[in-house]
C-alpha cells in the first residue's frame, strides 16, 4: 500500500521539514533503491510570487525544488549554492528589477525557463512539473493555485498622518525587514483563484495532511485562503496535523512575528494553534505539535480537545528534521490506522 502524504509548505520552513519528511519515509517505507514507496504532495504557496525584470520569480516553490534537489546555498538561506551574480550587476546599470533583490544567475537560468514556459502558455502546475524534472526530488510539488495571486502589504504611512500604503509582500519582507508595521495583508487575485489542477484531488487521497512549520500568516494562511481549499480540507479523511514555527514565544528563522501580530494572533506555539483552530470547533486541527519549551501549552491544548504532542522541534540537520516529520506522520497515521 503507498501511503500519501499531503504537505502544506511555504519557503524555508516548509522545505527543511519536506527534506525531513522524504528522509523519514525513505527510512519507514524503502523500494530498495535509496528512495521510498510513499508519495509526497507539496501544496506550496505562490502568494510570494512577483514579476521582476520581465521574469515571473516563484521564491517559495525555488526554495523548496533547490532544497530538495541539494543545490541551495545552505549558509544564505536562499538562492543557488555557488551563485554568481554577473547579471544582475548589469540590470542594477539599467536600473531594471529591485536593487534590493539580487537575483543570482543560476537562479535567472531557473527564472527564464519558467517564464518562456508561461509565455508558451504553460500552467504554472505544468512549469512546477517540468522544472522538478531535472532533478529527482522525490516529492511532487504543486503550486496552491495556477492563477496570479499575489500578497501586498498594507502599511502605516510614514510619519505623515496621510494614511496607508500598499507594498508588494517582497519589498515589505526583504528590503524593509518587515520592519514597518504591517495594518493588513491583502491576497491580490485570490477570490477569483482556483486551486492548481492536482491540489484538491491530492487533499481527498491523502492519508496524512501535514501543515510545515511554516510562517502561518503569509505562507500557509495564503494556502489555506484559496477557494474551496480550506473546505476540502475539513471535508478530508486524512487527519491534519500542524508542526509549530513557534518555539518558546519566538520564531525561528525570519520575521513571521510581524506577520501574526498584524492579524492579532501572539507568537506563540498555543496562539497559532487555537489561529488554526480545533477540529472539535470546527477548525483545521486534528494534531499539533510542540517544542519541548512550549510542554505547559501541549498540556493547555490537550485539555480543549487538541491531541499535542512536545518534542525538540529544532531543524538543525536531516536526522532532527526527519524526526520532527515522523512525529508528525505518527500523529496523523496514528489516529487511524
Ligand atoms: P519562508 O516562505 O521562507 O518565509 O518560509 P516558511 O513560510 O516555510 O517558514 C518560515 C517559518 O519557518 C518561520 O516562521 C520560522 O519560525 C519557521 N522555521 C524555520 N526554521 C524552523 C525550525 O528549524 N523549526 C521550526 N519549528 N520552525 C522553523
Ligand atoms: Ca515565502
Amino acid at each position: 500500500m503507498t501511503v500519501h502524504i499531503v504537505v502544506l509548505a511555504g519557503g524555508v520552513g516548509g522545505a527543511r521539514f519536506l527534506r525531513g519528511l522524504r528522509e523519514e519515509t525513505r527510512r519507514r517505507y524503502p523500494d530498495g533503491n535509496g528512495n521510498s514507496t510513499a508519495r509526497i504532495t507539496a501544496i506550496v504557496n505562490t502568494g510570494d510570487d512577483a514579476w521582476l525584470a520581465g521574469l515571473r520569480i516563484t521564491p517559495d516553490l525555488d526554495s523548496i525544488l533547490y532544497t530538495l534537489a541539494g543545490v541551495n546555498d545552505e549558509g544564505r538561506g536562499w538562492g543557488r549554492v555557488g551563485e554568481s551574480e554577473r547579471v544582475s550587476a548589469e540590470l542594477r546599470e539599467y536600473n531594471v528589477g529591485w536593487p534590493w533583490f539580487t537575483l543570482g544567475d543560476l537562479d535567472l537560468g531557473t527564472h527564464i525557463a519558467r517564464t518562456s514556459w508561461l509565455r508558451e502558455g504553460l500552467p504554472l502546475s505544468a512549469v512546477a512539473r517540468r522544472l522538478s524534472e531535472r532533478w529527482p526530488i522525490g516529492v511532487e510539488l504543486l503550486p496552491m493555485t495556477d492563477d496570479e495571486v499575489e500578497t501586498h502589504v498594507e502599511v502605516a504611512d510614514d510619519g505623515t498622518g496621510t494614511g496607508t500604503r500598499l507594498l508588494h509582500f517582497q519589498e515589505w519582507w526583504t528590503r524593509f525587514r518587515a520592519a514597518l508595521p504591517a495594518v493588513r495583508f491583502i491576497q491580490q487575485g485570490l477570490e477569483t483563484s482556483a486551486p492548481a489542477p492536482g491540489v484538491l484531488e491530492a487533499i481527498d487521497s491523502a492519508d496524512a495532511i501535514l501543515l510545515a512549520p511554516s510562517n502561518p500568516v503569509v505562507s500557509i494562511g495564503t494556502i489555506l485562503a484559496i477557494p474551496g481549499l480550506r473546505d476540502r480540507l475539513l471535508a478530508a479523511d486524512a487527519h491534519v496535523v500542524g508542526v509549530s514555527p513557534i518555539i518558546a514565544g519566538a520564531v525561528v528563522r525570519g520575521m513571521a512575528d510581524a506577520c501574526l501580530s498584524a492579524i492579532g494572533v501572539q507568537t506563540s506555539a498555543y496562539a497559532v494553534a487555537r489561529h488554526y483552530g480545533v477540529r472539535e470547533d470546527g477548525g483545521l486541527l486534528d494534531g499539533w505539535i510542540v517544542d519541548d519549551a512550549d510542554s505547559a501549552s501541549a498540556g493547555e491544548l490537550s485539555a480543549i480537545g487538541l491531541p499535542t504532542e512536545a518534542r525538540p522541534l529544532l531543524m538543525r540537520d536531516l536526522d532532527s528534521s526527519a524526526a520532527i516529520a515522523g512525529a508528525a506522520l505518527d500523529l496523523s497515521l496514528g489516529r487511524r490506522l
